[in-house]
């Protein structure tokens, strides 16, 4: 390996765990004293029916994912072009997630959007109007992944609201035929990376803890990942969205989809690539029914 490269890893490699230290101090700050470390390597056993509320909304069950393998950022919405290579730079082990708050279910959620808080950790807090955490059911069974906020995004503060937006709203409500607000939706990055430019690594590396803090927050059933970049940063490795999607993958034994971004669909309004994105959403909707 060349010298340069050797120090671009170790200051990734610090800028992580400077980032991850960051988060945990943040947290404790926000008054969570008791955490619960994470099951190591604990077998995932899907979830049982969930218990009600009374209310008829579900408790949340614990988590019980495993640690994040490798991290790897992609290439932008204009995938599935293959021609974005991961950058080599990329850290191949990511900081273990921040350990998660005793306050169980949803309040966990709020404990990783609090921690976040007017978050300048990365260079794309400079340009960016709102924060997009993200929305949706903070018990949700299924939960999308992006790769980072557009311009209407930006202005909105809410993830996937432009004509992309639109067509994933389209794909929930009408191709899985459940509400939007059933399911949670986020992005790899909170803030949008200007021109819609691919995130880079160390933006990335910067926002990852707050992405697993979420998905340990609301330990969905299924994640279904949108677009090559989400799939290749949750699976550890650069993916062919084409080849890979609409096969089962898994996250720290979360089932994973990944399936096309509806950027692409859009642009390749084709009768195979909507009827692709139908099957992985029916297979994603079944799975977390199981
Ligand atoms: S992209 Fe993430 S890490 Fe960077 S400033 Fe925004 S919230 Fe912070």
């Amino acid at each position: 390996m060349a010298d340069a490269e050797r120090d671009d890893g170790r200051s990734e490699a610090r800028a992580i765990f400077a980032s991850a230290a960051a988060l945990v101090r943040e947290l404790a700050e926000e008054g969570v004293s008791g955490f619960e470390p994470l099951p190591a390597l604990a077998p995932f056993e899907p979830r049982a029916a969930p218990a009600s509320t009374g209310d008829g909304r579900p408790v949340a069950a614990p988590s019980r994912m495993r640690p994040a393998p490798a991290a790897a950022p992609g290439q932008s919405r204009s995938e599935p072009s293959t021609a974005a290579a991961l950058p080599p730079s990329l850290p191949t082990a990511m900081p273990a997630l921040p350990p998660r708050a005793r306050a169980g279910g949803h309040a966990s959620l709020d404990v990783v959007r609090s921690a976040l808080g007017d978050c300048r950790r990365c260079g794309l807090c400079e340009g960016r109007q709102n924060i997009v955490f993200g929305d949706g059911n903070p018990e949700a069974q299924i939960l999308f992944v992006g790769e980072g906020p557009g311009e209407q995004e930006d202005r909105t503060g809410l993830p996937f609201v432009g004509r992309a937006g639109e067509l994933l709203t389209q794909m929930i409500e009408k191709g899985m035929g459940i509400p939007r607000s059933d399911v949670y939706i986020c992005n790899i990055v909170k803030c949008r990376p200007p021109g819609n430019r691919n995130p880079l690594p160390p933006e990335v590396s910067a926002c990852r803890p707050f992405l697993d803090g979420q998905i340990e927050a609301i330990a969905p059933k299924v994640i279904v990942t949108l677009g090559k970049p989400a799939a290749s940063l949750l699976l550890g490795r650069e993916i062919s969205i084409t080849r890979v999607r609409g096969t089962w993958q898994t996250y720290r034994d979360i089932p994973l989809m990944p399936t096309l971004h509806p950027a692409y669909v859009l642009r390749q309004y084709t009768p195979e690539n909507r009827r692709a994105v139908w099957q992985d959403l029916q297979a994603a909707l079944e799975r977390s029914r199981a």
